[in-house]
């Protein structure tokens, strides 16, 4: 146990009543429309961080099956009738792998349980989540549009055309798999674009199993392609390839600024996802009891493993130690426990050595002079990788506590005298993800929400997401956005047409002098 711990009146661990059943998962890469294994013959295990059981094996991928994949969707985008399909012929294949993910939702879902740690409860709602950002695509395969000038003389009329922009590699993280596959995938497919993705070696079976839908969705060979395997030798690629057009990236802002570097350097155009360190920032007239449950909700849903988690709060001085004693009673409660038991609000930790990464934050929060007030180490006696809900105050805004993404359940509290106060902190780091503000005071509430440099703000709310509304974030959080009408536009180039109606009279050099 960590020197840093206190559990006392922490809720006991929740058992599952049976062991997981599962039939193991064994996965090939996805090329050309077809199941391959590796060049090399390499495979990767996957067991369940809460369990212990083998869940998948996958295909280790070396630098040559990329290029495989690479050259199938060039192949595909140049020679192939995806990207001139009409956009409702799209829309249906779009459609139809929504109605494919939603008749396989419990399969996905104890896959994405078992591969994350996350609760079975939790998987299930992300995975039939995901349906409605493939309807939402689909919309967007229909009406997304271009531009028209008829105000540039009579004989001139400009047309400014959206065009795919080519093959796509995408890379996606372990913390929502499916979910942010579905953020990119049938966004870039609407567009029109082919497209390799790399999932998580931690978590790539349900990339994989979606791919038996999209082939039977009518997709054509070559337009999707999975590679699986470790970063380095299969993402790396997808940044460097002079077939690549576009790398759109989810995942740690260390390999993410490294990966926009080699891809920025071939002058791809490159879409970034990356860490946060997110507050809360909460005023003394606000509703607490929907407060402090937004505040657990925040910090503990997803183990903590969340982009968005709101890892920090940002509490008014008047109401700090209300506060604090107010989320510990409530930390104690959150429900931590077996992934398949119905009751488990939270699961595993995704890996050992995740847990180790998070207990390191801990304790250098504790040597820094942060106190834990609950939480803080292992949950003794289990064989999983269980995490107490972990509450540090005495955080002050130069600590590494406050600053750096712990991707862990651990909320940082720390104090401020005023509205301008508290947005220098909540500006006072790296990232700009998303933010928070808790007042029943509009006036406040704008101030703050102005203020923040963040790509989402709720207001009296948090964790919300709707398909309609762009996610991304500022600073070191990423580049661009994901979602919105805008999503599809992303993986577009513009093309403008001038076209000139009518003779054409005027002449640079005269024919007659
Ligand atoms: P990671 O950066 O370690 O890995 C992400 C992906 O990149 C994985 O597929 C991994 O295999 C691949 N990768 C790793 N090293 C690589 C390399 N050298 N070359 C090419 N590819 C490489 O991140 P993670 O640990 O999987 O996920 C956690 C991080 O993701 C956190 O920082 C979190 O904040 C971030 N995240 C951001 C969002 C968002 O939308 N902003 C969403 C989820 C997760």
């Amino acid at each position: 146990m960590s020197t840093a711990s206190i559990n006392t009146g922490l809720r006991p661990l929740l058992v599952a009543s049976s062991a997981p059943r599962i039939d193991v998962y064994h996965g090939q890469l996805f090329i050309e429309g077809e199941w391959r294994a590796a060049s090399s013959g390499g495979r990767i295990e996957r067991r369940s961080p809460a369990h212990g059981t083998l869940v998948s094996t996958y295909a280790a991928a070396a630098p040559e099956d990329v290029h495989a994949a690479i050259d199938a969707a060039h192949h595909a985008f140049r020679k192939g009738p995806w990207p001139k399909l009409k956009g409702a012929e799209r829309a249906r294949v779009l459609l139809a792998i929504a109605e494919g993910i939603r008749e396989n939702v419990d399969r996905l879902a104890l896959v994405e349980s078992l591969e994350s740690g996350k609760p079975l409860t939790q998987a299930r709602a992300e995975v039939s989540g995901c349906i409605d950002l493939w309807q939402y695509a689909a919309s967007l395969a229909r009406t997304t549009s271009g531009d028209t000038y008829d105000t540039l003389g009579e004989d001139m009329l400009g047309l400014v055309l959206r065009q795919p922009v080519g093959v796509v590699g995408l890379i996606t993280p372990w913390n929502f798999p499916l979910w942010i596959l579905s953020q990119k995938l049938p966004f870039a497919l609407a567009a029109g674009c082919t497209c390799i993705v790399k999932p998580s070696e931690l978590t790539s079976g349900t990339t994989l199993m979606l791919m038996d839908i999209v082939k039977a969705a009518g997709v054509p060979a070559g337009v999707v392609n999975v590679v699986t395997g470790l970063g380095a030798p299969v993402g790396q690629p997808l940044a460097e390839s002079p077939l690549v057009d576009m790398l759109s990236f989810t995942g740690s802002t260390r390999v993410g600024s490294m990966l926009a570097g080699l891809a920025s350097s071939k002058l791809k155009k490159v879409s970034l996802e990356l860490g946060g360190k997110n507050p809360q920032i909460v005023f003394p007239d606000c509703d607490w009891d929907a407060m402090i449950d937004a505040v657990v909700f925040g910090v503990y849903f997803n183990a903590g493993e969340c982009c968005n988690s709101g890892s920090r709060v940002l509490v008014h001085e008047s109401i700090a130690e209300r506060f604090a004693d107010a989320v510990v009673e409530r930390a104690k409660a959150v429900p931590v426990g077996d992934p398949l038991h119905p009751d488990a609000k939270v699961g595993a930790i995704v890996s050992e050595q995740q847990m180790r990464d998070i207990l390191a934050h801990i304790e250098h929060g504790v040597a820094a002079g942060a106190q834990v007030r609950v939480g803080g180490a292992r949950y003794e006696g289990a064989s999983g990788t269980y995490l107490q809900p972990t509450v540090l105050t005495g955080v002050t805004p130069e600590m590494s506590a406050a600053r750096d993404e712990i991707f862990g359940p651990v909320l940082s509290v720390i104090p401020f005298r005023d509205a301008q106060h508290a947005i220098e902190i909540a500006n006072d780091t790296a990232y700009g993800l998303s933010a928070a503000v808790w007042s029943r005071d509009i006036d406040t509430c704008l101030k703050v929400a102005r203020g923040v440099d963040a790509g989402t703000i709720w207001v009296n709310t948090f964790l919300d997401g709707y398909p309609e509304l762009p996610f991304g974030g500022f600073k070191a959080s990423g580049v661009g956005r994901e979602l919105g009408k805008q999503a599809v536009e992303d993986y577009t180039e513009t093309k403008t047409i001038q076209l000139h109606i009518g003779e054409r009279n005027s002449r640079w050099v005269p024919l007659k002098q």
